[in-house]
């Protein structure tokens, strides 16, 4: 039967995400809100190891609204172009760095109306520059984010600004800053959308998802195996549920 989620169980699910993961922070190389603005803008389906590479040259030569302005889009795609999209991405983020110039005197304004009018700049990039630049207590859903509230069941919805809305209602207020790191980092490394890692999940209790099932059956000897994941990786797993 599914978990029915009271204040007292999202608690404990926070505080066990938390125990897994100590230090929730952003995983994208910044010193600025400037450059994590950058640096999010360019992270729309690519791995934050894949932005880091790129906005270390990129940085190490402009990291400001003007700086970036002046390389214009020809000038910016040379240090990026490892990044997918990188020519729509480059002409969004030297539009925004003009707009930055322009409207807000050179800086990223700590407004969620403001930065979502800056070209190319949606409302997860928006929130997650609210949340890790200028601390404040945003919610935004990315695809894991999206994949462990509907999977665990904890925050269900069916779209994005939907969990983002559910999430805002339900998370304990104390929790609402890391909630964001918290659950992405846990989507990110142990509820994975191919293979999650049910066997060391430390919310497995309160997981009612098929995959739970599947994950756990594939782990006692003789069971079909349901597993996605090629075949070579299997007896390791084998080897530790039957100790
Ligand atoms: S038990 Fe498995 S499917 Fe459920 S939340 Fe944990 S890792 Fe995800």
């Amino acid at each position: 039967m599914p978990t029915r989620f009271t204040p007292e169980i999202r608690e404990v699910f926070m505080q066990r995400l938390a125990k897994e993961f100590p230090n929730p922070e952003s995983e994208l190389e910044h010193r600025s809100p400037y450059e994590l603005l950058v640096a999010v803008m360019l992270s729309a389906q690519m791995t934050d190891k894949g932005v880091n590479l790129a906005t270390r040259k990129l940085f190490a030569a402009a990291n400001t609204p003007q700086a970036v302005a002046e390389l214009g889009v020809e000038g910016l795609i040379p240090y990026i172009r490892t990044v997918n999209y990188y020519r729509t991405k480059a002409e969004h983020v030297v539009a925004a760095s003009r707009a930055l110039i322009e409207e807000h005197g050179g800086e990223v304004p700590a407004d969620f109306d403001a930065l979502v009018k800056l070209p190319g700049v949606g409302r997860k990039t928006a929130n997650v520059v609210l949340n890790v630049a200028f601390g404040m207590s945003t919610i935004p859903v990315d695809t894991h984010i999206f994949r462990v509230s509907n999977r665990t069941g904890f925050a269900p919805g069916g779209k994005p600004a939907a969990v983002e809305k559910k999430l805002l209602e339900v998370v304990p207020e104390h929790w609402k800053h890391d909630a964001h790191h918290l659950l992405l980092l846990f989507g990110r490394y142990i509820c994975k959308a191919r293979s999650p890692e049910c066997e060391r999940c430390p919310v497995a209790e309160f997981c009612s998802a098929p995959e739970k099932a599947a994950r756990l059956a594939d782990a006692i000897p003789g069971a079909p195996s349901l597993d996605p994941e090629p075949q070579a990786s299997k007896p390791r797993r084998r080897a530790k549920a039957q100790k």
